[in-house]
């Protein structure tokens, strides 16, 4: 779909948001999710990697770990890559097959080891202590013969260097991540441990992502590449026969193209690393921002509108809490802002340099600082373009703020909108049961205890020690 396109699907979608009530009182900031418009995606990300070699797309759920989400892909026909024993739930409960699964973290337990080992999902393996470690879980494991059932690779740090945001470059000479390639040793130590070990059959690079050019990724992709050709040169076999090459496709916040896209990337690889295509090795992605950012927008409402040394500024419920990379590193992260009438009618009219703060209690809670937009009014409606990935769904809980209820939508072809609840709203008594509500005495108790026990001595049964006492959570529920 063109740009032009997409907007007008958005748009039309914030109509009927606003018309079905979904921005309504208690909750007048929503996450709202295309779902044609990821369908879309994931159907192009499918044809551009179409080669002979076969893929497996398994989405980063970190960029988006809603349940609905992941099994609207998974139902698209992606994997799905975890970093974590929450996100390996989600991907669990949104029906991924473990073969169907990748799991990285750089700070993987034994446990977890042991229970992706028991389960035969893919892994990769941060650094050397984990290796060492997955040995350990494996010898422990005699009915596994000393072989994991599912592959297990090798993360690769190639250090081809920075994009231009440093937080999110992960393949500069001091990541974080991987083995560092070029570290002196580095490949003569790596040769030798896929040479014990026939079960490690994959290398593992994720170079990126956002502000990261193409050519920066292909070359660590490259690395990758001519590392396992040479590891299967010096063990005389094919033993690395898959290559995961991560995700990191950086994504256009600056208009409603889908650019640079999983097309161009595939040119990209095709022209630097010709062979990678060609069936001697399968490949996994591990796409996240690329797939469902430009799906997705964050719809408030103007609370208040006022000025502040000749600044307009609207205040809006969308905040840090939704946006937390963009209110931090508003430089690195810029959100494109769309203006709307009270019935979600787009805004037109002279530009006027605004501010668009959120709810939040600190001063540097601003979706976007000094832009030029349509001169907002109580009432109207704001969208952040864009933040379909790592956005409402990586909340931040400043201010006991809730998450915000997310949908996803259609448009029939005759303009009908049909909504789907993906996540309700967090409620009040949530947060409060999440803010150790149950434990309310606690460290009331704890200051008490010498008295309490004094108490307890002198036989005084009206003063509980309820730091131990099951039924004061309760008390405390009724109390509050
Ligand atoms: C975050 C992450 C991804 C996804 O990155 P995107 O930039 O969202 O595509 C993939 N693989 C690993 C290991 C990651 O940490």
């Amino acid at each position: 779909m063109t740009g032009t396109g997409r907007r007008a699907v958005l748009d039309e979608a914030v109509r009927l948001a606003v018309r079905d009530g979904l921005l309504d009182s208690p909750a007048p900031v929503i996450g709202l999710l295309d779902v044609d418009g990821i369908r879309g995606t994931v159907a192009r990300l499918h044809a551009a990697f179409e080669s002979p070699a076969p893929v497996l797309h398994t989405f980063a759920a970190k960029a988006c770990g809603l349940v609905p989400v992941l099994r609207l892909l998974a139902e698209s026909g992606m994997g799905c890559e975890v970093a974590s024993p929450g996100e390996l739930a989600q991907a669990l409960a949104a029906g991924f097959t473990p073969d169907r699964l990748v799991f990285d973290s750089p700070a993987k337990t034994v446990e977890e080891l042991e229970l992706a080992v028991d389960l035969g999902i893919a892994v990769n393996l941060d650094n050397w202590q984990e290796l060492e470690r997955l040995d350990a879980v494996l010898a422990a494991r005699p009915g596994t013969g000393g072989t994991p059932r599912g592959p297990v690779g090798i993360r690769v740090n190639p250090q081809v260097g920075a994009g231009a945001i440093g937080a999110m470059s992960t393949a500069t000479d001091t990541s974080k991540f991987g083995i560092a390639l070029r570290d002196p040793g580095a490949e003569d130590s790596l040769v030798a441990a896929f040479a014990r070990r026939p079960w490690l059959t994959r290398l593992h690079a994720h170079v990126g992502s956002q502000g990261c050019p193409l050519p920066l990724i292909a070359a660590g992709i490259r690395a990758a590449y001519e590392l396992a050709e040479r590891i299967n040169a010096a063990v005389g076999r094919p033993q690395i026969d898959s290559l995961d090459i991560g995700g990191g496709l950086p994504v256009n916040f600056d208009g409603d193209d889908e650019s640079p896209g999983h097309a161009a990337y595939v040119a990209q690889l095709r022209e630097d690393v010709p062979d990678l295509f060609d069936g001697r090795y399968s490949l996994v992605t591990e796409f996240g921002r690329s797939v469902l950012a430009k799906h997705g927008m964050v719809l408030t409402r103007v609370e208040y509108t006022k000025s502040a040394g000749g600044r307009p500024i609207a205040i809006t419920h969308a905040g840090a809490q939704v946006a937390a990379r963009t209110v931090f590193m508003p430089q690195a992260w810029p959100l494109r802002v769309g203006v709307f009438d009270a019935d979600g009618v787009p805004k037109s009219g002279p530009g006027v340099v605004q501010d668009v703060a959120g709810p939040c209690c600190f001063a540097g809670d601003l979706a976007a600082e000094a832009r030029e937009l349509p001169l907002m009014e109580p009432g109207d409606v704001v969208a952040l373009y864009d933040t379909g990935a790592y956005y409402f769904s990586s909340h931040f809980a400043y201010n006991s703020l809730p998450r915000p209820a997310v949908h996803g939508f259609r448009l029939d072809a005759d303009g009908r909108a049909r909504f789907a609840i993906v996540r309700e709203a967090q409620t009040l008594a949530e947060i409060v049961a999440e803010s150790g509500d149950a434990y309310a005495d606690s460290l009331v108790g704890l200051v008490d205890t010498t008295a309490a026990a004094d108490r307890r001595a002198d036989g005084d049964s009206q003063s509980p020690d309820r730091s131990s006492d099951p039924d004061s959570a309760e008390v405390s529920a009724c109390a509050s």
